[in-house]
């Protein structure tokens, strides 16, 4: 881009290029990423839209624009994205954190709705620890583990809690669901891979190409996840603490499959939550009497 371009004209030009090339959401992007190339807040990107763009500010924005127009999500050439109102960076093995998963973090506060109860909470596969890290926010006398088979993804989960305050209520642990683990645990959440294999390869090229395959992939029918999570507590029933509960996000269509799963390991008390589209999204369960160690 031409350095002498004022910021507003760049970004016009900008939004033009990004809607001609098709993308769902041209003057988002476009704002997000001028904001991010120039260094400066969505304020004073308004406010100061005469001034050119300048000589590093052109060389920055015209990248991130190759880049978006290559394919690439904003999140990923952000390096970071906002979840529950908190900024968490990502790494190449962490899911860009979806606002469908605020429904997880409020259906898990509502069963837990006071304050100042310190909870005892695991967050199994914890990627960028956006869940965990919006829970301990929530709930400032509770402390919480991490658990995560990749360890990029735990040292990015660990800075985002450090850099959210929380790093000191928090520990980020590598596992494969609760294997390592004894309890008791208040609550357990999870946003396991519960994509279908054979439906990754029909994934928008933005997740199936930058999203990790370890995040989304949940084996032959998208319930692996599930399974593993409800047997282990079924057969160590001291991993749930007397009143604990799970919550478990799910795909669109799963709803009916993983409440069965769930109590057919015992669950009772087993409650659908929907997202903001209206879209079954959430599980919340907890065990009946007879699985309670
Ligand atoms: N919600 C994600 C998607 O639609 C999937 C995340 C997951 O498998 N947990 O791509």
């Amino acid at each position: 881009m031409n350095p002498t371009l004022p910021r507003a004209e760049a970004l016009r030009r900008l939004t033009q290029a990004f809607a001609e090339a098709g993308l769902a959401n041209p003057r988002g992007d476009a704002r997000f990423l001028a904001e991010y190339a120039l260094g400066l807040s969505s304020s004073e990107l308004i406010l100061q839209g005469q001034h050119p763009l300048g000589e590093s500010g052109a060389q920055a924005l015209g990248e991130a624009a190759a880049r978006r127009l290559a394919g690439e999500p904003v999140a990923r050439i952000l390096g970071e994205w906002e979840f529950w109102g908190l900024p968490f960076r990502l790494s190449p093995e962490t899911l860009v954190p979806r606002p469908d998963t605020e429904t997880l973090v409020e259906a898990a506060l509502r069963l837990f709705p006071d304050p100042a109860r310190p909870l005892r909470i695991v967050d199994l596969g914890t990627g960028s620890g956006c869940i965990l890290v919006a829970l301990l926010h929530e709930r400032p006398k509770s402390f919480g583990i991490g658990l995560d088979r990749s360890q990029d993804a735990l040292a990015t989960a660990r800075d985002n809690a450090q850099a959210n305050g929380i790093g000191t209520r928090a520990v980020f642990l590598r596992g494969s669901w609760l294997d390592a683990l004894a309890g008791p645990f208040d609550l357990i959440v999870s946003n396991p891979p519960y994509i279908a294999a054979s439906v990754i390869p029909t994934l928008d090229a933005e997740v199936r190409g930058h999203d990790p395959l370890a995040a989304l992939d949940g084996g032959p029918d998208g319930l692996d996840a599930y399974r593993a999570i409800f047997s282990q507590i079924a057969r160590r029933p001291g991993l749930l603490a007397p009143g604990g509960a799970l919550a478990l996000e799910i795909g669109y269509d799963q709803a009916e499959a993983v409440m069965a799963l769930g109590a057919e390991s015992g669950f009772s008390d087993i409650t659908l939550n929907r997202d903001l589209a209206g879209h079954p999204r959430v599980v919340t369960l907890r065990p009946s009497l007879s699985i309670r160690g």
